[in-house]
C-alpha cells in the first residue's frame, strides 16, 4: 500500500504502527534519504541541500532507490510506502515497476490534515538522532525530556522542520504531490482518511478501511 498526505500528516507515525500490525516493512523514502545524508554517501552529499530546503530530489535517483528496496526479500509479502510517489511521474513509474514485478497495489491511503495543524505538528516534531523515532513536544512526548524512549539518544529537530522549509514543503505538496491523489482517484485504490484525533483511533480506522481492499 501507499500512504500519502502532506508533510506532518502522520504518515510515518501510522506507517510504523501498520507495519507492526501487518508484519510488512515500512519503506519511507525520506528516512532512506536522511540515512544517506547521515552517512555522507555520494547520494547523501548530492541531496543534502534539497532536503534541508524542503525541495524534492530528482525522480531518477528516487526511482532507483525505491526499485532496489522493493526487490529486497522482506518486501515480498507486502510493503507500506511512505513518501513515495510524490509526483504524477513517480506514480506512473511505480505503476510500471509494480506491473513488471507483478505486485499490484492494494490500496492508497490519503491522510487529510489542514495546513494550520501541519505547522503545529511539524514545528513541535522531534526525532531521535540515532533511530529516527518521532515524537511531538505536546502530543507525543518522550518519557524523559529531550531523549528517545528506545535508545536514550538525544532528540533533534529536522533541518526541514524549520519555518521556511515547512512553508516550502507545503507548497511543494500542493503543487507537485496533490496531483498524485487525483491520479489515484481515477482508480479504485484511494481511501480518504481525516487524520485529526488520536493516533490509535486513526490506525484502527485505516485497518477497517483496508479490510475492504481488493487482494
Ligand atoms: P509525516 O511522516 O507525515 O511527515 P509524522 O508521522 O512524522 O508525519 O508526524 C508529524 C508530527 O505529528 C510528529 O511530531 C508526530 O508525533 C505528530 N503526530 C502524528 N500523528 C498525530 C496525531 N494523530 N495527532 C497529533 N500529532 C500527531
Ligand atoms: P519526508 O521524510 O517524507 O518528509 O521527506 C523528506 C524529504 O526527502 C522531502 O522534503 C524531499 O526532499 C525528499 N524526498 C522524500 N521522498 C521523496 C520523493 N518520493 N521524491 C522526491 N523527494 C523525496
Amino acid at each position: 500500500m501507499v500512504l500519502i498526505g502532506p508533510p506532518g500528516a502522520g504518515k510515518g507515525t501510522q506507517a510504523a504502527r501498520l507495519a507492526a500490525h501487518y508484519r510488512i516493512p515500512h519503506i519511507s523514502t525520506g528516512d532512506m534519504l536522511r540515512m544517506e545524508v547521515r552517512q555522507e554517501t555520494p547520494i547523501g552529499l548530492q541531496v543534502r541541500d534539497r532536503l534541508a530546503a524542503g525541495l524534492l530530489v530528482p525522480d531518477a535517483l528516487m526511482l532507483g532507490m525505491v526499485e532496489h528496496r522493493l526487490l529486497q526479500k522482506d518486501a515480498k509479502q507486502g510493503f507500506i510506502l511512505d513518501g513515495f510517489p510524490r509526483s504524477p511521474y513517480q506514480a506512473e513509474a511505480l505503476q510500471r515497476l509494480l506491473e513488471r514485478i507483478q505486485r499490484p497495489l492494494m490500496a492508497v491511503v490519503q491522510l487529510i490534515v489542514p495546513d494550520q495543524e501541519i505547522v503545529v505538528r511539524l514545528s513541535y516534531r522531534r526525532c531521535c538522532s540515532l533511530c529516527g523515532k518521532t515524537y511531538h513536544l505536546m502530543y507525543n512526548q518522550p518519557q524523559r525530556e529531550g531523549y528517545c524512549d528506545i535508545d536514550q539518544a538525544p532528540l533533534v529537530q529536522r533541518d526541514d522542520d524549520r519555518e521556511d522549509a515547512i512553508r516550502t514543503r507545503l507548497q511543494v505538496y500542493h503543487q507537485q504531490t496533490e496531483p498524485v491523489v487525483d491520479y489515484y482517484r481515477r482508480t479504485p485504490l484511494l481511501r480518504e482518511v481525516h487524520a485529526l484525533g488520536d493516533v490509535p483511533s486513526i490506525s484502527l480506522h485505516i485497518q477497517n478501511l483496508l479490510k475492504g481492499a481488493a487482494a
